[in-house]
């Protein structure tokens, strides 16, 4: 996107086209502006369009040109946190609530992926949380203890079951989550935003929202470069993506940096032996791995770290020996795409819930887990404008925006640790 390979790679190339859109050229008046045109902007623009209100989405860049089209595509339930660590975070009701939300969101990405006929390479084989080491085995066994006790669909694995359904012997155990699965994830975000326009929203497109003005009615007029919406509600779609006028929303999150890089299309006979299932994939190190499929039969394998300054050559040379340990059968299958973004993290792990202003809304930090919670959260926030949700309801507390010290510190520590740690490890 905005021609740099490095943004969207592989999902740039496979994607189906993005909707026609033009640049808000207008003054414009709508029930609510939804700001950002990512899983959480665009879900709740489907939901408004499909009550029958007017909406306008704004988005800065391209339609899923943040995390939205850079991710790895798995599609999680729950947070990153383990269910007695959300509780411990957000105490009653929340933690019940969020927990409960969550474990149904990849059902309902797969819903609407149904219902609107959304071409985005959806497979629910479940994913595969992958031990390494005596500490991943006990991580798991506790995640599984959790998960079950709250009712979840999942099984931990053995070794021998493991090595079945990833195709490496590189694991000693695995937690199979069969609420989970894979999309292609620009594919999702530009399906999306087919489905809002379908509905009657409007999208705009390199129309970045530069100032927000309230107006003697109560309104929000919100300024782009050459037009204007004004609207009761604003939905403030941004998170780790968020440029002005809402530049303190980064300010909470550390940015973390990820990178996948996919293979040419595996052949047939060494397809079979990689992830035979589909399973995504991702293990317990703190400096992950995460692996899967696509469509065609690429390999996708992803990590910590940026791949800009030196960062791009370390990473690239980690992976290739990273996929070679785990799939030795993959020595001579070459790369062809290679990309990164940021995940916006907060430092308990828990996403963010924000009224900045009267009627001005917004929900971030998902901490690598956006796909369910975006989708979710984007319709939770759409119910709140609509009236059909009070704020009590909310799957999470409003709370305000607190900045976060040594963020930018923080920053280095992930970019130069994951750079350094990738130069040595798998070499031995
Ligand atoms: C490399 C990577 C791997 C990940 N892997 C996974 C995964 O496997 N599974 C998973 O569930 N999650 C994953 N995530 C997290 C997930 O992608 C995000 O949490 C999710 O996409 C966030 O969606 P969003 O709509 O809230 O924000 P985004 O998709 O980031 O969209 C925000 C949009 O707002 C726009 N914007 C910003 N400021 C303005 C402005 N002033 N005016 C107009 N527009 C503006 C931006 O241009 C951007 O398009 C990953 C993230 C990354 C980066």
């Amino acid at each position: 996107m905005n021609n740099d390979p490095l943004t969207h790679g592989l999902w740039e190339r496979t994607a189906p086209p993005a909707p026609n859109t033009n640049i808000l050229s207008d003054d414009l008046y709508a029930d609510v502006v939804v700001v950002g045109a990512g899983y959480t902007g665009l879900s709740a623009a489907l939901k408004i369009g499909t009550a029958g209100r007017s909406c306008v989405v704004l988005e800065a860049e391209e339609i899923g040109f943040g995390g939205s089209g850079r991710n790895v595509g798995l599609v999680n339930a729950g947070l990153w946190l383990q269910p007695a660590d959300v509780h411990k975070a957000l105490g009653q009701p929340y933690g019940d609530r969020i927990l409960s939300l969550l474990d149904q969101a990849p059902s309902v990405v797969y819903d609407l992926i149904a219902r609107h006929g959304i071409s985005c390479e959806a497979s629910r084989p479940g994913t595969l949380h992958c031990g390494v080491g005596a500490a991943g085995d006990r991580q798991l066994r506790e995640r599984e203890r959790q998960w079950r006790g709250f009712g979840a669909d999942v099984v931990l694995l053995d070794r021998d079951e493991t090595a079945a359904l990833t195709g490496s012997k590189r694991y000693s155990s695995a937690l199979l989550d069969r609420r989970a699965g894979t999309i292609q994830p620009l594919a999702y975000a530009r399906g999306l935003a087919d489905a809002a326009l379908a509905a009657g929203a409007h999208i705009f497109t390199k129309s970045a929202v530069r100032s927000t003005t309230r107006q003697t009615d109560g309104s929000w007029r919100l300024t782009t470069q050459n037009g204007s919406v004004t609207a009761r509600w604003v939905i403030v779609a941004t998170n780790a993506y968020t440029v002005s006028p809402w530049s303190n929303l980064r300010t909470e999150l550390v940015p973390l940096p990820y990178f996948n890089i996919a293979t040419t299309p595996l052949p047939p006979a060494i397809r079979q032996s990689v992830l035979p299932q589909g399973h995504g994939i991702w293990d317990t190190k703190e400096i992950l791995t995460s692996a899967r499929m696509d469509q065609a039969g690429r390999l996708v394998i992803g990590s910590v770290g940026a791949l800009r300054h030196g960062g791009a050559a370390i990473h690239e040379a980690w992976a290739k020996r990273a996929m070679h340990r785990l799939f030795p059968q993959t020595r001579n299958i070459p790369f062809e795409s290679a990309w990164w973004g940021t995940i916006g993290m907060t430092p308990d792990h828990v996403p963010r819930f924000h009224c900045m202003a009267d009627r001005i809304v917004t929900m971030c930090g998902y901490n690598g887990r956006g796909i369910g919670p975006g989708t979710v959260f984007g319709i939770a926030l759409a119910e709140l404008a609509l009236g059909t949700r009070a704020l009590s309801q909310m799957p999470l507390a409003c709370q305000p925006v607190r900045r976060i010290t040594g963020r930018t510190m923080r920053e280095a520590v992930y970019e130069l640790g994951s750079a350094a740690s990738h130069l040595v490890t798998d070499r031995f």
